[in-house]
C-alpha cells in the first residue's frame, strides 16, 4: 500500500474519533486457536455458547471474509467518572453507562468501509464490532495497538484499557506494525483485586463462569449463592480488574459524548432500582446497554445484591 494512502487512510479513521488504528496481515491464528480450544474444553466460556460456535471463522479468518488479507483493527476510548464516592449507589460499568457502543461504532465502520472502497478501491471490506466470530483482542494484539493483560483485557501503553475494539478485514494490503510487547511483567494486582477469582492465579485465562461481568450480563438464571457478598455494588458489568490496573492511570475521559456519563443517566441506589418503572427505565437507559438484559433481569440482580 502506497504510504501516502495509508497516512490519509489513518487520518481519516481517527477523524471518526478512534484513537487508536493498526494494521495487521490476516494470517490463520494458529497458537490462539490452540489455547481457545482448550479455554472452550475447560467450560470456562459458561454459558455462551455462541463462542464456541464458528470455531474456523474464529481462528481462520481468512474463510470468514474471503478475498481479504489484512486486518484493520480499531480502538475507541469509552472512559468516563463515575460517582465514585457515592456508597449508596449500584454500580454499572464504564462501558455500558453511555449510549450502546454497537450502534455508534457501527454507524463510524460504514464510513470508514465506504472509504475504502471509494478512495483506496477496495473489493472487499467489511466492518465488525462484536458483531461477528473476531478474535478483536488477537487483532488489536497483532496490529500493534494494545497487548493482552492478565485480566484479559486489551491495554494500550498510551491509554489503558477502557476502549472499544473493532476490526474491519478488506484485500487491501497495508505496511504493518509490531505487536506491542506485554508490560504486565511482575504485576499481578487485578488478579488479586478480582473478588470472586474469576482471573487465573497466572493471569492471562478467565473463568467466565466465575467474572461478574458475565453474571450480571449474560447469565441466564439466578446467580450462584456461593458468590453472595463478593458482589462489591456491581449490577451491570464490572470494572474492578480495570480500576486497579496501573496503566489505566494513563485514561483521560472520552471526547465522544454519546459515552460520557450524564445526570439523566446517573447511578442509581438499591430501592430506586426496586421502584423504577418501565417508562423511567426506557427515558434513563433506552439509548444504553442495559435494554439487552431488560428492567426485569437488571432489577433480579438487584435483589440479589440487596439479600
Ligand atoms: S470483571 Fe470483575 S469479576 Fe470479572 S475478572 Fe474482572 S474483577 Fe473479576
Ligand atoms: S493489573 Fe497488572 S497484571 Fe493486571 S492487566 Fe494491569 S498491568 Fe497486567
Amino acid at each position: 500500500m502506497n504510504a501516502d494512502y495509508q497516512e490519509m487512510l489513518t487520518g481519516a479513521i481517527h477523524a471518526q474519533g478512534f484513537n487508536l488504528v493498526g494494521y495487521a496481515p490476516l494470517r490463520p491464528l494458529q497458537d490462539d486457536a490452540e489455547k481457545l480450544r482448550a479455554w472452550l474444553d475447560a467450560s470456562m466460556h459458561a454459558g455462551m455458547d455462541y463462542l464456541a460456535r464458528y470455531f474456523q471463522f474464529r481462528t481462520e479468518p481468512q474463510t470468514l471474509v474471503p478475498g481479504s488479507r489484512s486486518v484493520i483493527a480499531l480502538g475507541m476510548n469509552y472512559y468516563n467518572e463515575t460517582d465514585a464516592g457515592d456508597a449508596q449507589r449500584l454500580k454499572i460499568a464504564r462501558y455500558a453507562s453511555g449510549v450502546d457502543y454497537h450502534k455508534i461504532i457501527r454507524k463510524k465502520l460504514k464510513q470508514i468501509v465506504r472509504h475504502l472502497k471509494e478512495t483506496g478501491g477496495a473489493q472487499v471490506a467489511r466492518g465488525f464490532v462484536d458483531s461477528g466470530p473476531v478474535m478483536e483482542r488477537v487483532w488489536a494484539r497483532e496490529a500493534g495497538i494494545a497487548w493482552n493483560g492478565k485480566n484479559t483485557l486489551s491495554i494500550n501503553p498510551g491509554m489503558g484499557s477502557y476502549f472499544f475494539l473493532a476490526c474491519i478485514f478488506t484485500d487491501l494490503e497495508f505496511n504493518c506494525g509490531n505487536p506491542i510487547p506485554d508490560h504486565c511483567g511482575r504485576c499481578r494486582r487485578c488478579i488479586d483485586a478480582c473478588p470472586t477469582e474469576a482471573i487465573h492465579d497466572e493471569g492471562y485465562l478467565l473463568d467466565a463462569g466465575k467474572c461478574i461481568s458475565y453474571l450480571t450480563i449474560e447469565h441466564k438464571g439466578e446467580i450462584p449463592d456461593a458468590f453472595r457478598g463478593k458482589w462489591q455494588q456491581w449490577m451491570f458489568g464490572c470494572d474492578i480488574c480495570q480500576e486497579v490496573c496501573p496503566w489505566n492511570r494513563f485514561s483521560r475521559p472520552t471526547t465522544q459524548t454519546e459515552f460520557q456519563a450524564s445526570d439523566d443517566r446517573r447511578e442509581l441506589d438499591m430501592d430506586s432500582w426496586l421502584n423504577l418503572t418501565e417508562e423511567e427505565f426506557q427515558g434513563r437507559y433506552g439509548q444504553s446497554a442495559l435494554v439487552r438484559k431488560g428492567l426485569g433481569g437488571l432489577q433480579e440482580t438487584v435483589r440479589f445484591l440487596h439479600k
